[in-house]
C-alpha cells in the first residue's frame, strides 16, 4: 500500500468486477444502438478505459475537461469548460462518464449544456456516488459504488493532481490533506 494511504475503500478486484457488470448492463441497455461515450477529464479516464473494454456494442469516444471554481476539496458550483467536445452530438446516444458525483453541480451543468445540443438520448455513468453531499437534484443512471462522505483518491481521482495512478480507491492520511 502507498505510504500516504490511510485506508483502501475499494480494492482493484472490487472495481474490476463492478466495472465489468456496468459494461455488460450498458451493452444490454443500448443493444442495437451506437453509444458515444463522453469522458470527463481527467478524473474519469481510468474508469472510462476499463469500462469501454467491457462494452460490446459499437462505441465512440469524445472528451470534455471542466473545472469547478473553488479549492481542491470543495466545489463552488461555477463550472468552466477547459476543453469542449470535438464533434457534434446531435442525434446521438450520449453517455457521460464521470469519476464521482459529489454535490452534483458539475454534472447538472454538463447535463444542461449537452442536452441543449440535441442528443437523441443522454445518460450518466459514474464510478462513485456520494449522495450525502448532494445539493442539487441529479442522479446517475449507472453507478459503480455509493461511498460515504470522505475525500477519496486513486483510480483516476487526484489530490492536487497526485495519486491518480493508484489502482484502488483510497482515503489519504489526514496529514497529507492538511499539507
Ligand atoms: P460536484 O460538482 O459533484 O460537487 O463535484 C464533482 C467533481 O469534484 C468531481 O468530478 C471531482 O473532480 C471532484 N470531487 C468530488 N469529490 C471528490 C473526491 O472525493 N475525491 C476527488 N479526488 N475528487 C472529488
Amino acid at each position: 500500500m502507498h505510504p500516504d494511504v490511510q485506508k483502501v475503500l475499494l480494492t482493484e478486484e472490487e472495481i474490476r468486477d463492478r466495472v465489468k457488470q456496468l459494461g455488460q448492463q450498458i451493452s444490454r441497455d443500448y443493444q442495437g444502438k451506437k453509444v458515444l461515450v463522453v469522458g470527463i477529464l481527467k478524473g474519469a479516464m481510468i474508469f472510462l478505459a476499463d469500462l469501454v473494454r467491457n462494452i460490446s456494442i459499437p462505441t465512440y469516444f469524445d472528451f470534455m475537461a471542466v473545472s469547478s471554481y473553488g479549492s481542491s476539496t470543495q466545489s463552488s458550483g461555477a463550472v468552466r469548460i477547459l476543453k469542449d467536445l470535438d464533434r457534434s452530438i446531435e442525434g446521438k446516444h450520449v453517455l457521460i462518464v464521470e469519476d464521482i458525483v459529489d454535490t452534483g453541480l458539475t454534472l447538472k451543468y454538463l447535463v444542461e449544456n449537452l442536452n441543449s445540443r440535441g442528443p437523441e438520448s443522454l445518460k450518466i455513468c459514474t464510478l462513485l456516488d456520494k449522495p450525502e453531499r448532494r445539493t442539487v437534484d441529479i442522479n446517475a443512471h449507472y453507478k459503480g459504488f455509493t461511498i460515504p462522505n470522505e475525500f477519496v483518491v486513486g483510480y483516476g481521482l487526484d489530490f492536487n493532481e497526485r495519486y491518480r495512478n493508484l489502482p484502488y480507491v483510497a482515503v489519504l492520511k489526514p496529514e497529507i490533506y492538511q499539507g
